[in-house]
């Protein structure tokens, strides 16, 4: 085996454990090609937080078997993440072109899966190890200026719609000691914007000292190097007043905050057991507000939860409107295997579910135009990621607000740059802007 292809789906938490399958398979001596009929080894990483993303894989999983019959490549099939942890040996028995399962609590065992597959043996390892399965020194970070650090494993708050429970185990901590090693070492080769990620980040307990969220963030945002600290995704059940307080206390920190409120009607909230009224959530947002006045917040919503009235569904579009989101991720519910929420009754005509989506899309569109707007004429400093589109003369980066602003190129730019811009132009979704001055790398 010389070569591996990986497909990564989903979330942040998945990006980095395509960084961790591809420092596994580099230890090997394999090079990454960029399409899987090239590959000796291709790996689908997968996200089932919704149904149709586990339909794609399978559709996807499907072409790759056929590819193999075309053509001999890729010579070994391997699914990891969620749907691998939720459908486990099934997927084997489901899909005759796939050669190993891997879920997501299993990723170090990527080597010897591979050593059973040479063998002839088809292999499923998923499930959970008593102690951690995540080694820093073998992730295969690459260059890229903007890095991911796991500070919680897992979640334990089985909201009533979610798999991830399941699909990523229970909630675990990481000593501080640990995260801000892996910090420091991100920083020195290269690293600027750091974002730390846990199902429910702001729960983060350090296991041998009790350091709390605050605590963590106060002493990463002062790691020497780091330009900027990020973190998602945030639960309103665990924030307080003192937490709120040390985390708008750090320098370096960005002023995005993910704050998923799914639903604004109490009804529907309580069915999905998510631990907080639409009152404390409108008064934590308050609060966040007035220690960080400079924060753009964003969110998650479920529209057409079971059981969700017309009143309830204007319920959730008043809290879109009263705290004016800077972003806003918005799907129609998802029945998952084996979660309470899909065996609730009442469910909601797919049509009418889809019709609240585009009422919420449509509201959202609104109000980011007017909030983007309100940036031009203002100087922002960005992170540069690289051209908006392959071959585009725009270049694409965000601010510390994490929202995307294009500026035309010019010789000798760098993704990795930092770039001060001035805000020329804007669009429901991104920025335009004019770059003003060179800025330096922080010492
Ligand atoms: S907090 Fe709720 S929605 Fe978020 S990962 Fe945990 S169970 Fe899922």
């Amino acid at each position: 085996m010389e070569t591996y292809f990986i497909e990564t789906w989903g979330c942040q938490m998945n990006v980095l454990d395509s960084q961790r399958l591809e420092g596994l398979l580099q230890q090997r001596g394999l090079r990454r090609v960029a399409h899987a009929e090239g590959a000796d080894v291709a790996v689908l990483n997968t996200c089932s937080v919704r149904e149709k993303a586990v339909h794609k894989v399978l559709s996807r999983l499907g072409e790759l078997h056929g590819l193999r019959r075309e053509n001999g490549r890729p010579g070994v099939v391997g699914l990891c993440g969620c749907v691998g942890e939720q459908e486990g040996a099934r997927l084997l028995a489901r899909s005759a072109g796939l050669d190993f399962v891997l879920g997501p609590g299993r990723v170090s065992q990527l080597p010897q899966v591979l050593d059973a597959v040479a063998q002839g043996r088809r292999t499923s390892v998923t499930g959970f190890p008593a102690g951690p399965d995540y080694d820093p020194d073998t992730i295969a970070r690459g260059s890229s200026a903007r890095q991911y650090i796991t500070a919680i494993h897992g979640c334990d708050q089985h909201c009533t719609f979610c798999i991830v429970p399941t699909t990523r185990g229970h909630e675990s901590s990481r000593t501080l000691a640990e995260i801000v090693a892996e910090v420091t070492g991100v920083v020195e080769r290269g690293g600027k914007e750091v974002t730390l990620l846990g199902q429910t980040i702001n729960a983060y307990r350090c296991p041998a000292t009790g350091a709390d969220f605050g605590d963590l963030l106060q002493v990463v945002g002062a790691v020497p190097g780091v330009w900027r600290v990020q973190f998602v995704t945030s639960h309103p059940r665990f924030f307080t007043r003192a937490m709120v307080e040390k985390i708008a206390s750090v320098p370096s920190l960005g002023t995005y905050l993910h704050l998923p409120f799914q639903a604004g009607s109490d009804a529907v909230l309580k069915r999905m057991h998510r631990g907080y009224t639409r009152a404390g959530y409108l008064d934590l947002v308050a609060m966040i507000r007035t220690a960080m006045p400079r924060v753009t917040l964003s969110t998650d919503v479920i529209v057409g939860f079971p059981g969700e009235t017309e009143d309830d569904f204007a319920a959730t579009l008043d809290v879109v409107r009263e705290v004016g989101f800077g972003q806003l991720y918005g799907f129609v519910f998802s029945p998952r295997p084996r979660t309470p929420a899909a065996r609730y009754p009442g469910r909601i005509a797919r049509a009418e579910a889809g019709i609240r989506l585009e009422r919420l899309f449509d509201l959202q569109a609104s109000i980011q135009l007017e909030l983007n707007q309100a940036m031009v004429g203002r100087t922002v400093e960005l992170l540069l990621d690289g051209p908006a589109k392959r071959g585009s003369a725009l270049w694409q980066g965000r601010g510390a607000d994490n929202r995307v602003v294009n500026v035309p190129g010019w010789n000798g730019i760098a993704a990795g740059e930092l770039a001060t811009v001035v805000i020329t132009g804007a669009t429901p979704h991104s920025l335009l802007g004019e770059r003003r001055e060179p800025v330096t790398r922080p010492a």
